[in-house]
């Protein structure tokens, strides 16, 4: 991942201001730290105040001291928090938000800001607060951001127009893309389907070729038809499909006709009725790019292949893509 795609991934967390400016500056290697001040010509004592063990840099105080780690490991992310003797905490912010969700990267955020305050609590007043105290605040905040996501996304979803960026469903949702591609001449046409969990997950994919002439709709209702199978075999009930075909989200949402299109259409509204709650929205190109990669694999692998709970490579660049 280029650094550039590191500070847009920062930047589209939508942090609270003081957060952002405080990740910005610990990825700018500018944090006050003891070992900080000291290089800069500042005379203070550099071994850290709360544990006396190390010296105290943006490593030490965020993520290696005994306290940082009581609290990565109190707050379930200590797996996360992993980093090598030769890094510097620009490099394990970097190493970590390529591999974490969205969600992730804000906990990992707001937790060093908490653990950062009670730094400067315990130098500067000899204020001690505890491990549990340190989470709960920043639980609080984690809170915060979620609610406001929350209400953005329901805001968005208000103005019922397609997306150019993906989306994670709401919560308790899995969103399904599918797409298909169709190359003249070939006689065959691919199929795509990647299934995503709330918090951008993924989760299942699969992409399988079918021979046979197909026009351009009849094979984006098939990869459609296919998806809704799978995700109810499954036992999937929450379900948001999303395709780049109008002509598809329409019929499904309300057209009829007599023709083979509208025959795979009526298929699949024949399979949502084993699903709780469905909808089928449209979105564009540019938000369907890991469904598309699928459909175009599916041809050139030519047969049937299903992965789950690991992308496979060829997608994880997508994937990730997506979240930013
Ligand atoms: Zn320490």
């Amino acid at each position: 991942m280029l650094n550039v795609s590191f500070w847009r991934k920062l930047w589209s967390l939508k942090l609270p201001g003081k957060i952002l400016h405080f990740i910005w500056r610990v990825c700018r290697l500018c944090l006050p730290t003891a070992v900080d001040l000291r290089n800069r010509h500042v005379n203070v004592e550099t071994m850290c105040s709360w544990c006396h063990n190390q010296e105290e840099n943006g490593i030490h105080v965020l993520f290696d001291c005994v306290f940082a780690r009581a609290v990565w490991e109190a707050v379930g992310l200590s797996d996360l928090i992993q980093f090598k003797p030769d890094e510097n905490v620009f490099d394990v912010f970097l190493r970590i938000f390529t591999q974490c969700t969205r969600s992730q990267a804000v906990a990992m955020s707001l937790f060093c800001w908490q653990i950062w305050n009670r730094r400067n609590k315990w130098l500067w007043e000899h204020i001690n607060i505890s491990v549990y105290g340190t989470k709960a605040t920043a639980i609080r905040m984690l809170e915060d951001w979620k609610s406001a996501q929350q209400e953005e996304s329901t805001r968005r979803r208000g103005q019922n127009v397609g997306s150019k960026v993906w989306q994670k469903p709401i919560m308790g949702w899995v969103k399904i893309n599918t797409d298909a591609a169709v190359i003249p001449g070939t006689h065959q046409i691919g199929t795509g389907a990647v299934i995503r969990d709330e918090d951008g997950r993924f989760l299942h994919a699969r992409c399988m070729d079918i021979a046979g002439e197909w026009s351009v709709k009849e094979a984006e209702a098939r990869s459609l038809r296919d998806a809704v199978g799978w995700t109810v075999a499954m036992g999937f009930i929450k379900c948001i499909f999303e395709l780049d075909s109008k002509i598809v989200v329409d019929a499904c949402n309300g057209g009829s006709g007599r023709s083979n299109f509208y025959a795979i259409i009526a298929e699949c509204v024949e399979d949502f009725k084993h699903l709780d709650e469905v909808r089928v929205q449209f979105t564009f190109k540019s938000a369907n790019v890991v469904a598309h990669t699928l459909a175009r694999a599916s041809i050139s692998m030519s047969c049937f292949h299903e992965w789950q709970g690991n992308a496979p490579e060829f997608i994880s660049d997508v994937l990730s893509f997506d979240l930013i």
